[in-house]
């Protein structure tokens, strides 16, 4: 996969060829290119930047060295996506970063100050994503999280080692929890059945460790997981089996919360007639 970030700040992308990255870059399985959108300014003094129309604080980027850039960048035959890094975009999720693993290249433009002259989006930009609901001082950092999480996917990019199979959100549930030696650290010690070298224990474990924390942190992500999956006979147990564990948990600390803890539908609920008065 090929990748040109275009940015006024060039210097700010050294972390994306360290490491795993680095390594996929030196291997020729991904190459990341950052191009300087000053080098594309026609005026005399390189300005990048310009006073808004209609007034209000700030500047805004200049169509004209960001058309510029991405036309260069694309050259010809371009074929993948062309993306702004934006906080009016839509939300960079994991299925959006599969969807985009699977282009060939992509463009991503940074803004920087108030944004980017609306004309360079009309004319060359395919998509707007947001990295989140707060707002950046420029969208190199965007650029580096899409860059990170949708080469990691690119076949290749992940060494043996690593795997992007049973993570957060791949499964559809977030991950069980992991630990590595030694066995007893600082008087907590590994799940019993992450020792015992039965595949089909750790595998039952590691389902209910993901569905228990899913359903405790993302009760709609586990909602959706449970009612969009088809699952084994075996797994419909141990996922009964997980469903009334954390159903039990849930009363039992329920039951011993103090009353002003306790959501407020509840208490409503635990009102006495005459307490409605
Ligand atoms: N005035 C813009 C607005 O209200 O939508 C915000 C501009 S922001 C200060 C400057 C640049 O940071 C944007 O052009 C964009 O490239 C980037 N940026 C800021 N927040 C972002 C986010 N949540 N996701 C992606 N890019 C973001």
């Amino acid at each position: 996969m090929n990748i040109t970030i275009l940015t006024t700040f060039p210097e700010m992308f050294a972390p994306l060829h360290q490491s795993i990255l680095g390594r996929a870059q030196k291997a020729g399985v991904l190459s990341v290119r950052e191009v300087d959108i000053r080098t594309y300014a026609a005026n005399k003094h390189r300005n990048t930047d310009d006073a808004p129309y209609g007034g209000g604080a700030g500047m805004v980027m200049l169509a004209q060295p960001i058309v510029d850039a991405v036309r260069d960048a694309q050259g010809e035959h371009f074929c993948g996506k062309r993306i702004y890094l934006s906080p009016r975009g839509q939300t960079l999720t994991q299925q959006k970063a599969e969807e985009l693993a699977r282009e060939s290249e992509l463009i991503l433009l940074c803004g920087h100050y108030e944004g980017v002259d609306q004309r360079a989006l009309d004319l060359c930009i395919d998509e707007e994503l947001s990295i989140g609901d707060y707002v950046l001082t420029g969208g190199e950092l965007a650029a580096m999280v899409l860059v990170d999480c949708v080469a990691r996917l690119v076949p290749g990019v992940l060494g043996s080692e690593e795997s992007a199979v049973s993570e957060s959100f791949t499964s559809g549930l977030l991950e069980y929890p992991q630990y590595t030696r030694p066995r007893a650290f600082e008087g907590l010690t590994v799940p019993e059945p992450l020792l015992n070298g039965n595949h089909a224990e750790i595998c039952d474990w590691q389902l209910t460790q993901s569905l228990l924390l899913t359903l405790e942190r993302r009760p709609e992500m586990a909602r959706r997981y449970l009612e969009g999956r088809h699952f084994t006979r075996h797994e419909r147990r141990v996922v009964d089996a997980a469903l009334a564990r954390f159903e039990a948990e849930r009363a039992a600390k329920e039951a011993t919360a103090p009353e002003a803890a306790r959501p407020q539908e509840e208490r409503t609920d635990d009102r006495k007639p005459e307490d409605l008065l």
